[in-house]
């Protein structure tokens, strides 16, 4: 059913269908932890990444509740090298409303999760430093901060004005209310090219990975305006 991807079990009856851009991740994220030679940060880089992806599933569990308040079933939830994707059984109800909480209903979930990794961190570093497994207690704190942190970004990404995001494409519902839906939808096209151009002048300063999203956003956003009419220049020409 699932080619080229690794089935990797369901969860709440739901498939979790791995892609091997997983792997990639894995290997630009943990590279540093991986090759360090040292256990400890072996296994430190090791829960780092499981608790990314634990975070990106819970992202996407949370488009699944909310498609499944509206009566839409989530089919499978794919991890790939850019986060996650919630596929639906069939397509959502055309509602503006009904399609933007489905979009944010993920965005939400992870700003919990920057909430409850940071009160996490701080409650392990405010535990008493004579308790005898201090080292544990910090690293479990640097862990929770560390997760934290990534949450914030993937908030804060997953907002971004570009599809194909939660951020973009809600954004384009809701504009749809005034602009029309294929305006909408270019719009965020534009918006999305300069987002890229942001990330690619981010990107050149030494993160190739910043990059290789920059890439895939600028593929997005140009095959959103290929189907969605295009500039006015080229629908007339
Ligand atoms: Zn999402």
């Amino acid at each position: 059913m699932f080619d080229d991807k690794i089935e990797f079990g369901k969860l709440f009856g739901i498939p979790i269908v791995l892609d091997y851009g997983l792997i990639l991740l894995a290997v630009v994220f943990g590279y540093s932890y991986f090759t360090s030679g040292n256990l400890a940060t072996i296994s430190y880089g090791l829960l780092l990444f499981v608790g990314v992806v634990i975070s990106i599933l819970l992202h996407e569990f949370g488009h699944a509740l909310a498609g499944a308040y509206y009566g839409v079933r989530a089919s499978h939830i794919e991890l790939h090298g850019l986060g996650g994707l919630c596929h639906f059984t069939r397509a959502l109800p055309p509602e503006r409303t009904t399609n933007i909480v489905v979009l944010l209903a993920g965005p939400a979930v992870t700003l919990i999760l920057w909430l409850v990794f940071k009160g996490l961190s701080m409650m392990a570093y405010e535990l008493p430093a004579n308790a005898g497994f201090v080292t544990g207690v910090s690293r479990i704190g640097n862990l929770m901060s560390h997760l934290s942190i990534i949450n914030f970004y993937l908030l804060i990404f997953n907002l971004l004005p570009a599809h194909p995001l939660d951020g973009g494409r809600s954004l384009a519902h809701f504009i749809s209310k005034w602009a029309g839906y294929d305006r909408a939808m270019r719009f965020v096209a534009y918006t999305g090219t300069l987002v890229t151009a942001w990330l690619v002048w981010e990107g050149l300063q030494g993160n190739t990975f910043l990059l290789l999203i920059a890439l895939f956003l600028f593929m997005s956003n140009l095959s959103v305006l290929d189907t969605h009419g295009g500039p006015r220049w080229r629908r007339e020409g």
